[in-house]
């Protein structure tokens, strides 16, 4: 595959692709691998390059003008090559059934398809993630699949159900997660040319707007490139997609697909943190109940954690959104099995750090056991016992993007961010922690003891903030007056510009998106597919 930098190719040349993308990250990068067996001359372009570059960061600054978002944008999106899985943590699963449905105590909700409908493209997900199964595993399905006996507490399913996701793992090194930036420069986009530094400023259509027909690109100095092309597909992350439509306002002042004032709008992220704890010293049994199962499946061993969520039923009565909770470990400092990982990756006091492995003998072997034979996490030293959540958003129009007066230093205007968390959030929040202290004093479990902000009835506390999950801002929906992309992800009214990511969502439902992003990517790649084999302009 040939990856190049923009300023190495001639600047006479003229640049052309059936199919341009936007965006290496997992989107982009697997668009460019599902046309690959296609004949057709794929480009993808990629605004950093092989590694991070403080200067390559700055292009990601924006301007908060709402709720508390986490300032450094390192820590939640990655302009690089492989975009952001160059730090993602890899956890995986697809969206509820009723994620998709249109709930009507949940305003602008409702997908132009099915859950079902995305089964096989979640199946094809799976060695792009680097996933034993692409689908049929949240639920207690996950039990046939990992030939197991089920260990869920026995919970009122008309209240709490369980969770489970599954944990990506690099096809290099079974350690890690999923680096896609490693792998595209080994190859796996074959076919596609990866153009570096390659920073896309505007999207150039007919006068009208209607059609697509070329994107201005700058390199590293900022010299201008043009890339002639009949099929551009965005892939440039929550908050660079909308912003890039915006900005694309030369001939349409309002922005490219932005004629129904949509783009930008209906930013959604994910709120997550801390509803209780539990006490450590007991906690060994749930620990390995609401724990890390390792199952051996047809593409290796593979993570995955078990956690429970808001069961539909009792979203319905209570007019509440989607939403999960899980065990969150604390570790303290002398946990034995991150001083042995620091031990063989050479890192840290190798000293102490042997001390620490020495006097957790029993740990180590007992751990050993669990992993190995019995397939579970391993049991760690905590300081904490936590029980953490993450909520599904309200979709709200006003909370959006939309441009500052403030530039890069291509001239482009850097995003304003006005996010907002609605009271929906924080009531279903509270009442998915008092639902499982009481579910768990009825079973005879570990108690709970939940944080004074769910007792008391009070606002997310301020650790409650974005996760590198921004939503929403290019909908779909097959109505153009309330989505920008139709269900085949084509914006509405412009013929020939695509948007792939979390954008289109029109929900955000409690499961992180790269999964469904995959998916969906795979979904309209196959939608490319056919338009070039027909021959479609
Ligand atoms: C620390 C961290 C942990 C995470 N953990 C998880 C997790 O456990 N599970 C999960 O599902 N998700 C997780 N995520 C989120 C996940 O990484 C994203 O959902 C996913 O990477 C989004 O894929 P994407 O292709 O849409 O966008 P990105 O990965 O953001 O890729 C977009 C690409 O577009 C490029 N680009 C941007 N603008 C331009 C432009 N103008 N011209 C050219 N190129 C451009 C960027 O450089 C980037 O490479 C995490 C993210 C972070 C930062």
């Amino acid at each position: 595959m040939p990856v190049v930098d923009l300023r190495d190719i001639e600047p006479e040349a003229r640049l052309e692709a059936d199919v341009c993308v936007v965006g290496s990250g997992p989107a982009g990068s697997t668009i460019a691998r599902e046309l690959a067996g296609e004949r057709c001359r794929v480009v993808l372009l990629e605004s950093g390059g092989i590694e991070r570059d403080v200067n390559v960061d700055a292009l990601n600054e924006v301007e908060n003008v709402g709720q508390p978002r986490v300032a450094d944008q390192w820590l939640v999106r990655n302009r690089m090559l492989g975009g952001s899985t160059k730090t993602w943590t890899g956890r995986c699963a697809p969206f509820d059934d009723i994620d998709f449905e249109t709930r009507d105590w949940v305003p602008h909700s409702g997908w132009p398809f099915v859950a079902q409908d995305l089964t096989p493209f979640l199946v094809r997900s799976a060695p792009y993630l680097g996933i034993g199964a692409g689908a049929g595993f949240t639920t207690d399905s996950f039990w046939t699949l990992s030939g197991r006996r089920k260990s869920t507490p026995d919970l009122n399913d008309d209240l709490l159900v369980p969770f489970f996701w599954q944990f990506s793992k690099d096809a290099s090194n079974r350690f890690d997660y999923m680096r896609l930036g490693k792998n595209l420069q080994s190859g796996a986009a074959a076919a596609a040319n990866v153009i570096l530094n390659a920073t896309v400023t505007h999207i150039n259509t007919m006068d009208t707007g209607s059609c697509v027909q070329s994107v201005e690109v700058r390199d590293r100095g900022g010299a201008v490139r043009t890339i002639h092309t009949p099929r551009l597909v965005l892939c440039a992350g929550g908050i660079e997609n909308a912003r890039l439509l915006l900005a694309s306002n030369r001939v349409i002042s309002r922005g490219v697909g932005n004629q129904n004032d949509l783009v930008g709008r209906f930013l959604m992220d994910h709120p997550r943190g801390r509803v209780g704890h539990f006490n450590v010293e007991s906690s060994e049994a749930l620990q390995r109940t609401l724990g890390v199962y390792n199952v051996k499946t047809a593409a290796g061993t593979h993570r995955f954690r078990h956690g429970l969520r808001l069961s539909p039923v009792y979203q319905r009565q209570h007019e509440l959104l989607n939403c999960a909770v899980w065990l969150n470990e604390v570790v303290t400092k002398d946990d034995p099995w991150n001083a042995l990982s620091r031990i063989l990756r050479g890192t840290g006091s190798l000293i102490k750090d042997c001390g620490f492995v020495g006097s957790n003998l029993g740990m180590i072997r007992r751990g050993l056991k669990q992993f190995l034979v019995d397939g579970n996490g391993l049991p760690r030293k905590l300081e904490r016992l936590e029980l953490e959540c993450i909520v599904e958003q309200r979709p709200d129009p006003e909370s959006r993007i939309t441009l500052s007066d403030r530039k890069d230093r291509y001239g482009i205007p850097i995003p304003r961010i006005n996010w907002k968390i609605s009271e929906q959030e924080q009531r279903t929040v509270r009442m998915l922690g008092r639902l499982v202290e009481a579910e768990f004093k009825r079973l005879g479990l570990n108690e709970l003891e939940l944080d004074s902000w769910v007792v008391n009835d009070e606002k997310f506390p301020p650790a409650f903030q974005d996760v590198a999950h921004p939503t929403g801002t290019t909908r779909m929906s097959a109505d153009p007056k309330a989505g920008v992309v139709d269900a085949n992800c084509q914006v509405h009214g412009v013929h020939g510009l695509f948007v792939a990511g979390s954008s289109i969502f029109p929900t955000s439902s409690h499961v992180n998106p790269t999964h469904m992003i995959v998916a969906m990517a795979i979904r309209l790649a196959d939608t490319l597919k056919r338009q070039l084999s027909s021959g479609l302009r």
